[in-house]
C-alpha cells in the first residue's frame, strides 16, 4: 500500500540557489578562480541546478601536493603539540565566526535541513575544542621493566601526511574529525572531498588558511584540498609517502582503498557503510521510541551512515507502534531544506533515487508492504529528487534488507523475543550502529554485553544516529573497523615507539639470556 501524499506538508516553490552559493563562497573567502573556471559541474540537490564548476586535480597535481605535504610535515612535527593546538583553536574560532555561512553552504550543497547544516559545523567546532585539550594530553605509558636499573616507556610521534577521503553526506564534519586530531598529533593533511561536495571543502580550506595566517608560522602546504573523483582518491591511496589514509564512504570504496593501502603496508582508517537496527522491546516507552525512530530513520533523508534502516519490533508492541509510525511517515514535511518546518530535504541525486526505487521493488517482490517511498514533486526543483520516506513491513530479513541502500527506507521486522531480535540485528554484513528501546535493565545490559550487539555503537533509549564527538566513532565488519573523533582515536594518527632506558652500570639481558664477550 502506498501512503497518499499530503500536499499541504510539502514545502514547495523553490527559487534558484546559484546566486546564494556565489554570495556564500565570496563571504567565506573562496577564490572565484577555484569554482568558476574549472571543469566538473557541481549541482545543488536542492534544485538540481548547476551552481559551480570546479577545477580537478591531475595525477601530477596529487604528486606535487604530496611532496609539499611531506615538507610541511617535516616542519610541523617539530612544533610542540600545545602550540599545534593553538592553530586548531584558531580554526575553531574561524568556524564559530562563519558558522551561519558554512552551515548554509552545507544545506545548499548537500541538501541538509538548516538545523542539520548548522549542526554539522557545530560538530567541527566541538572536535576543534576537543583537539585543543588533547594537544596537552598525548600521553604515553611508563612500563615496569624486568631488568634492574631499567625503565620502559612509550612515546607517541607524528606519523606523516594523512590522506582524508570523505563522503558527500558529511561534507565537512568528517574532515574535521580527522584533521583536528591529525594536526595536534603533528601531521600534515591532504583532503580529497566527495566530488559531489567540493564547494564546502574549498570554503573550509579558506577558513583554515585564515587560521594559519593568524597563527603566523604554519608551514606552507600543511593542509591541502585535492578536488576530483575516485581517481584522485586512488592516486593518494597508492602514494607510499602518505602513511595514513582515512577513508569514509561506501563499503565498495573501502574494499578497494583498504586493499591498496595494505599492499604498500600503509595504515588505513576505514569508515564505511552501515545497516543500523533498533530493537523495540515490550517495556519500551513508545512515545520516546517513536521520536527516536523517526529522527534516526527519516532525518537527513536517510543519508547518514548511522541512519536507522531496520526496526526490529517485539510482537507485543508491534500493532501499537507501527501504525503510529506509518502515520508519522505520511505526515512528515518534505521539501526545501532552507524552509522553516521542513524535516526531509532532497536526496543527493538521481542515482540515489533510482537506488531507492530498485530496493523498494525488490522488497515488494519479496512480499513486503511499502508505505510511502514515492517521488514528491516540488515546484522549481524539477531536476531535484525529493521522496517520501518509505516504511516497509517485511516478514524476514531477505537479501535487500541486508544491503545498505543510502536513502530513507526503514524495514520493519516482527520478532518474538530478545535473543531472536539480537540475532537479526547482528545478522547483516555491516556493524556500525545499533540501539535498543527498553526499560528492562536486563535487556539493556544484555544488548550491550559480549553476546549483544556486534556494532561499534550500541545505544539504549536513543536511536543509532547523532553521535557526539567525545566517543570513538566507527564500526565493525564491513563498516571497516576504523575509529575517529574522541576517546583514544588520536593514536591512529601517530606512531608509537617503545623505549627501554638503562640507567645502571651493568647490562642484564631480558629473559635471562647471557651473552658475555671479552674485549
Ligand atoms: P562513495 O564511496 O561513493 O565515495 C566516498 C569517497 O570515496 C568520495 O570522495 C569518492 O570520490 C571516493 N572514492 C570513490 N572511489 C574511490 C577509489 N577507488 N579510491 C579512492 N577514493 C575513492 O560514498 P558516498 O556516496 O559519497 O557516501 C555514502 C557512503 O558513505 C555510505 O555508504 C555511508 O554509509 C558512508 N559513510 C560512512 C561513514 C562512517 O563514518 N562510517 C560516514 C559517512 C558516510
Amino acid at each position: 500500500m502506498t501512503a497518499k501524499i499530503n500536499a499541504a506538508r510539502i514545502n514547495a516553490a523553490l527559487g534558484p540557489v546559484a546566486g546564494e552559493v556565489t554570495e556564500l563562497l565570496g563571504s567565506l573567502g573562496v577564490d572565484p578562480a577555484l569554482w568558476q573556471d574549472g571543469g566538473r559541474a557541481v549541482r545543488s540537490p536542492v534544485t538540481g541546478e548547476v551552481v559551480a564548476h570546479v577545477a580537478e586535480a591531475s595525477a601530477a597535481d596529487v604528486g606535487a601536493a604530496v611532496e609539499r605535504s611531506v615538507a610541511a610535515f617535516h616542519a610541523w612535527r617539530t612544533v610542540p603539540a600545545p602550540r599545534r593546538g593553538e592553530l586548531v583553536r584558531l580554526l575553531g574560532e574561524e568556524l564559530r565566526a562563519h558558522k551561519a555561512a558554512l552551515g548554509r553552504l552545507v544545506t545548499l550543497e548537500a541538501g541538509k535541513i538548516v538545523s542539520e547544516g548548522l549542526g554539522e559545523v557545530q560538530e567541527m567546532i566541538d572536535i576543534c575544542d576537543f583537539a585543543v585539550g588533547l594537544s596537552r594530553q598525548l600521553y604515553g605509558l611508563t612500563i615496569a621493566s624486568e631488568r634492574p636499573g631499567h625503565r620502559m616507556m612509550e612515546t607517541w610521534h607524528p606519523v606523516g601526511p594523512v590522506g582524508i577521503i570523505t563522503a558527500f553526506n558529511f561534507p565537512v564534519a568528517v574532515w574535521s574529525w580527522n584533521a583536528a586530531l591529525a594536526l595536534v598529533c603533528g601531521d600534515s593533511l591532504l583532503w580529497k572531498p566527495s566530488e559531489k561536495t567540493p564547494l564546502t571543502a574549498l570554503a573550509v580550506q579558506a577558513l583554515f588558511e585564515r587560521a594559519a595566517a593568524a597563527f603566523g608560522d604554519a608551514p606552507e602546504g600543511l593542509s591541502q584540498v585535492l578536488v576530483g573523483g575516485g581517481e584522485v582518491g586512488a592516486a593518494l591511496t597508492d602514494d607510499a609517502r602518505v602513511p595514513v589514509i582515512s577513508a569514509t564512504g561506501s563499503t565498495r570504496m573501502g574494499r578497494i582503498v583498504g586493499e591498496r593501502v595494505a599492499k604498500r603496508f600503509g595504515r588505513s582508517i576505514l569508515e564505511l557503510g552501515g545497516n543500523n537496527a533498533a530493537i523495540v522491546c515490550p517495556s519500551a516507552d513508545l512515545d520516546l521510541s517513536l521520536r527516536g525512530i523517526a529522527f534516526a530513520a527519516m532525518g537527513t533523508a536517510g543519508q547518514r551512515c548511522t541512519s536507522l534502516r531496520r526496526l526490529i519490533v517485539n510482537e507485543g508492541v508491534y500493532d501499537e507502534l507501527v501504525p503510529r509510525l506509518a502515520k508519522a511517515y505520511g505526515s512528515v514535511t518534505i521539501g526545501d531544506p532552507r524552509a522553516a518546518g521542513t524535516l526531509i530535504g532532497p536526496l543527493i541525486d538521481k542515482q540515489a533515487y533510482e537506488g531507492m526505487q530498485a530496493a523498494l521493488d525488490k522488497a515488494r517482490a519479496a512480499g513486503a508492504t511499502v508505505h510511502g517511498g514515492e517521488r514528491v514533486a516540488v515546484a522549481g526543483a524539477e531536476e531535484a529528487y525529493y521522496v517520501r520516506p518509505a516504511l516497509v513491513e517485511i516478514e524476514s530479513q531477505v537479501e535487500v534488507v541486508k544491503h545498505e541502500t543510502f536513502a530513507p527506507i526503514l524495514y520493519v521486522l516482527r520478532v518474538g523475543g530478545l535473543t531472536e531480535a539480537i540475532a537479526l540485528q547482528n545478522g547483516v554484513p555491516q556493524g556500525l550502529s545499533s540501539s535498543i528501546f527498553t526499560n528492562d535493565m536486563r535487556e539493556a545490559e544484555t544488548f550491550m554485553s559480549a553476546e549483544g550487539s556486534d556494532c561499534g555503537i550500541a545505544n539504549v533509549n536513543i536511536g543509532p544516529s547523532g553521535a557526539e564527538i567525545g566517543g570513538a566513532f566507527g564500526g565493525e565488519k564491513e563498516t571497516g573497523g576504523g575509529r575517529e573523533a574522541g576517546s583514544d582515536a588520536w593514536k591512529a594518527y601517530m606512531r608509537r615507539a617503545t623505549n627501554t632506558i638503562n640507567y645502571s652500570r651493568t647490562l642484564p639481558l631480558a629473559q635471562g639470556v647471557s651473552f658475555d664477550v671479552e674485549g
